[in-house]
């Protein structure tokens, strides 16, 4: 637990160094406080010694008899321990040594530092080594107008002393360490179980260990600061997953759509893009490139590029993003090329591939186009009968009758044409949502074959039919039954006098039901085949509108077929005559 609170074990060191210092200070400032009051208790004490001297050496007169030994009895009775008493005169002569019985050999004293001390103030004092005893002694002279007196003990304030005397204080300072450690210790111990949790929590984050997000911190400040980074921390995770969430989610919808994109920093780096975009990128180029970077290398996309490098110089107008467009065909497929430059000169480049778009565009215009030129020649003719009716207001009778009829069969084939139209635009226009519903193909032949049933007879055909009984399929009945009328009025019209049309269900499968319509009639030419299922193909123009036909037929049937999910194609009978091959749902 001690390794692990490095807080708690850096709060005790610094506490310890600094209640040492405090301590020392302490201490010594005693310590010189002691030292003062002893040495001045150390001077008076001394003072008192050589005024006694003094006060001996005049009342026996001792400088006049010479008899200085009896100083040496006065210093026997004075009660310090190795008191030494020194008598010198002004000139620095010692004239008296109660240590030395041969003073006269002793040397000059005027420039001890006592001395010096004395002879200009009250007293001097100084603490050296006796030469004579190897002692420390603590010398006090003073000055009596004759001659100095100098009393000296030995010096022994010593810190080791000093320590030993006041021994109790220490015990206290010791004491009181130890108690403040101990309520240190206490106050800590709160706080340090927040910091080790917050320290665990930050080691797991960062080792990716799974994290406790519930757990409980102490009621204390840092108690509070812990929950709040771990509930902020919780946010930021919750939040990441999101992100990461909806990054997941962005790509699965990037990659389910039909047009290619790919975003890209400023400096022309990919951050993201799609399968379709690589797709694109390759069937445009016609090169195999996988990366996202070779799209400003390909020359088909030099103008987008230009452009961009044209707006990353520009400033951007955060309200109309930059943006721009372009087409482009290649090996007969268009695509559309856009670009838009974000804000921050981040931009997203989409490519879509147009063609169906493209073609459907073109087939309507070309619809458009010859539903103009259909009209025209039916609406002309009805015109010019009914002009004719009334330039002549004299013609007879029968021949205005026979106008009329034309202008009426006319007027019908108008009808066919903008019936079939309306047709075909439905068929479009509605896709696969016509309401469906369970047919059976016996019915709708029955029902077309007596609708041209003079036809028919008029021509001296046959219907003939083969297992059609038992065919049922599932779609829009009035669609079928214009697959089945188009099929066969062609085959009335085109197939020829005496002809044989019939009409088999020559396979099923799981899901569909496939039928053969053939005649065997004069057939289609080889080179014709592919187009007719084209809207307005004819190949016999004049005999076509002769016999009523729109040259939508056939395009109604294949479209009435598509919308069913089934397939048609057609080829010449072996043996004569046109043969469809086509199926329905069941
Ligand atoms: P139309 O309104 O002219 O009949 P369709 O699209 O139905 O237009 O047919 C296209 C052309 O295909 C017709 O003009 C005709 O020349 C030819 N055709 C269609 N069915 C037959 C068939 N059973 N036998 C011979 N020719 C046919």
């Amino acid at each position: 637990m001690f390794k692990r609170n490095k807080f708690r074990n850096n709060l005790f060191i610094y506490y310890s160094l600094i209640f040492v210092v405090f301590t020392l200070l302490i201490l010594s400032y005693l310590f010189k406080r002691e030292k003062e009051f002893r040495i001045s208790a150390l001077n008076d004490e001394l003072e008192n010694t050589t005024q006694i001297v003094n006060n001996y050496i005049k009342t026996n007169s001792i400088i006049a008899k010479g008899n200085y030994f009896l100083i040496d009895s006065l210093v026997k009775l004075l009660p310090q321990d190795s008191l030494r008493v020194t008598v010198i005169n002004p000139n620095g002569v010692v004239i008296f040594d109660s240590f030395v019985s041969d003073w006269g050999k002793m040397g000059n004293h005027k420039n001890r530092p006592e001395i010096e001390g004395s002879l200009y103030s009250d007293y001097g004092t100084s603490v050296r080594k006796s030469a004579t005893t190897g002692k420390e002694y603590y010398y006090f002279s003073k000055y009596f107008g004759n001659y100095f007196v100098r009393a000296a003990v030995v010096y022994n304030i010593k810190v080791v002393n000093f320590l030993k005397a006041k021994m109790y204080f220490l015990v206290i300072i010791i004491g009181s360490f130890f108690l403040i450690w101990l309520i240190m210790l206490l106050v800590t111990n709160k706080f340090s179980e927040s910091i080790i949790k917050l320290k665990d929590f930050a080691l797991k984050i960062g080792n990716n260990e799974p994290l406790d997000l519930n757990q409980k911190f102490p009621k204390n400040e840092l108690g509070t600061i812990s929950k709040e980074l771990v509930e902020i921390y919780s946010n930021l995770l919750k939040t990441k997953n999101d992100l990461v969430n909806e990054r997941e989610k962005l790509f699965s919808h990037l990659n389910a759509l039909n047009e290619g994109i790919a975003f890209f920093s400023k400096d022309k780096i990919k951050i993201l893009s799609n399968n379709n975009f690589i797709h694109y990128m390759n069937m445009i180029s016609g090169e195999l490139s996988v990366s996202g970077a070779d799209f400003f290398k390909i020359e088909d996309f030099k103008n987008v590029n230009e452009f961009i490098d044209r707006q990353l110089n520009n400033e951007i107008n955060s309200t109309h993003l930059p943006k721009f467009e372009y087409q482009l065909g290649k090996n007969g497929k268009f695509y559309k090329v856009q670009c838009v430059i974000f804000h921050d000169k981040n931009f997203e480049v989409i490519l879509s591939d147009i063609t169906e778009m493209e073609q459907n565009r073109l087939i309507k215009q070309q619809m458009t186009s010859n539903i103009a030129h259909e009209l025209k020649t039916p609406v002309s003719s009805v015109k010019g009968y009914l002009e004719t009716l009334i330039n002549d207001p004299s013609m007879p009778a029968d021949k205005q009758i026979y106008f009329i009829e034309k202008a009426l069969a006319q007027s019908e084939r108008l009808t066919n044409l903008i019936n079939d139209i309306s047709i075909i635009n439905r068929i479009e226009e509605a896709g696969s949502s016509f309401t469906t519903e369970k047919v059976a193909i016996g019915e709708i032949i029955d029902e077309v074959t007596n609708n041209f049933k003079s036809a028919i007879a008029g021509r001296e055909m046959k219907v003939e039919t083969e297992k059609i009984d038992n065919a049922v399929v599932t779609g829009n009945r009035s669609l079928i039954l214009s697959i089945f009328q188009n099929l066969l009025e062609n085959a009335v019209n085109y197939a020829g006098d005496k002809t044989i049309i019939r009409i088999v269900l020559y396979n099923e499968d799981e899901s569909f039901c496939h039928f053969l319509f053939s005649d065997n009639g004069i057939g289609i030419a080889e080179e014709h085949l592919p187009r007719v299922f084209e809207r307005f193909y004819r190949i016999d123009s004049g005999r076509s509108r002769k016999s009523g036909g729109t040259g939508l037929g056939l395009a109604i049937v294949k479209n009435a077929i598509l919308v069913h999910k089934g397939e048609i194609s057609v080829r010449n009978r072996i043996g004569g005559g046109t043969e469809f091959l086509f199926s329905l749902p069941k």
